[in-house]
């Protein structure tokens, strides 16, 4: 039998009582009404009131082009906030553990190590995919959250279909699967199959392919009763009211996103396809998201020779199954022509 989600809560999280804004107080028609409960400064400037904390407007405009009820979502200051709140609603710092698949993003290990999270490591096959069997050993009832990357950063590649269905049924615990790239895959969203499987979370963020990192906006996608507990501990004012008109603005322009995210696919292929003629590349793996991962002969070597060409890469070589590995991000055309002529002259 799997634990309930408020089984899987931390207990003070459920004992909580929120702290209540003033934004919260009162929530009736603001039309005509005179506001001194919240001690801003009067005078208009148009940032002088504080944001709306539960970020209605956005939450509405996302969960439509989305598809998703605005109960299944919350946001945070960039999709870190939002894993990081993760973390704290389900783990207990001391004695709780999470468990990630290496090579992945690093921010989960460093947010569970900022809480005092155990983590467990089961490395990613040499497809870079879960190994199941590995992953079913672990019956540790501690282990809390188990943080699936699809498409997986540094690796490109979105995880088998199959196997993630796996994991969803039988892991006891929260599976988060951060789809920071998603818009750059074939594969569907899991946001699909929230109501299927009540411990799958979904995280992405507006900082890929939507081309706003600097605004910070991360989303995460759960099941209403987690959404809630996600709530109880945010800090009230989370996002901010530029970064909401700004993400507002762009799903009102989501063609101009969709054209983006197609130029950025047809130069991935170029990329790869040019890259694969150099003889210092080695492999090149298939990618689905807006970066490629490439094997050279001497990853540390070529990282500072591309330096010296005023090109900054990251070398991933210390990662596990990807030793002499540099990740490129997929630039304008005029960026990858700078890259694959500064590749050409080595040897
Ligand atoms: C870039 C990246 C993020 C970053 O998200 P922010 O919304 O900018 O905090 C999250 N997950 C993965 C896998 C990433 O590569």
């Amino acid at each position: 039998m799997k634990p309930t989600i408020s089984e899987l809560i931390r207990p003070s999280v459920l004992r909580l009582k929120p702290y209540s804004s003033a934004r919260d107080d009162f929530k009736g028609k603001t039309d005509g009404m005179v506001f001194i409960d919240a001690n801003e400064n009067p005078f208009g400037s148009g940032l002088n009131r504080y944001p709306d904390p539960r970020q209605t407007s956005l939450r509405k405009a996302i969960g439509s082009h989305k598809g998703i009820d605005p109960s299944y979502i919350l946001l945070g200051n960039g999709s870190d906030e939002v894993l990081d709140l993760i973390v704290r609603v389900f783990c207990e710092p001391g004695s709780d553990k999470v468990v990630t698949l290496p090579p992945t993003y690093g921010m989960y290990e460093v947010i569970a190590g900022i809480n005092d999270i155990g983590i467990v490591r089961i490395n990613l096959d040499n497809h870079f995919q879960p190994d199941l069997k590995a992953i079913a050993e672990v019956n540790d009832e501690r282990c809390k959250i188990l943080f699936l990357c699809s498409p997986n950063n540094p690796s490109g590649n979105a995880l088998s279909v199959e196997k993630v269905e796996a994991i969803l049924k039988s892991f006891k615990g929260i599976v988060v699967i951060d789809e920071a790239y998603s818009d750059f895959s074939k594969t569907d969203s899991w946001t699909t199959r929230l109501t299927e499987y009540p411990n799958l979370i979904v995280t992405q963020t507006l900082s890929k392919a939507y081309g706003l990192a600097a605004i910070r906006l991360g989303i995460c996608y759960a099941d209403p009763q987690i959404i809630e507990a996600l709530n109880r501990i945010k800090p009230p004012y989370n996002v901010n009211s530029l970064t909401q008109e700004a993400a507002l603005l762009k799903l009102h322009n989501i063609d101009g996103v969709r054209k983006e995210v197609k130029r950025i696919l047809e130069e991935r292929r170029r990329l790869s396809e040019s890259l694969k003629k150099s003889p210092i590349v080695k492999k090149i793996w298939p990618s689905d998201a807006n970066f490629l991962l490439v094997r050279v002969d001497n990853a540390d070597k070529r990282y500072e020779d591309l330096l010296d060409m005023k090109i900054v890469v990251r070398n991933r070589s210390n990662l596990p199954g990807c030793e002499n590995c540099l990740r490129f991000t997929v630039g304008t055309e005029e960026e990858n022509n700078k890259l694959l002529e500064a590749i050409n002259k080595l040897k």
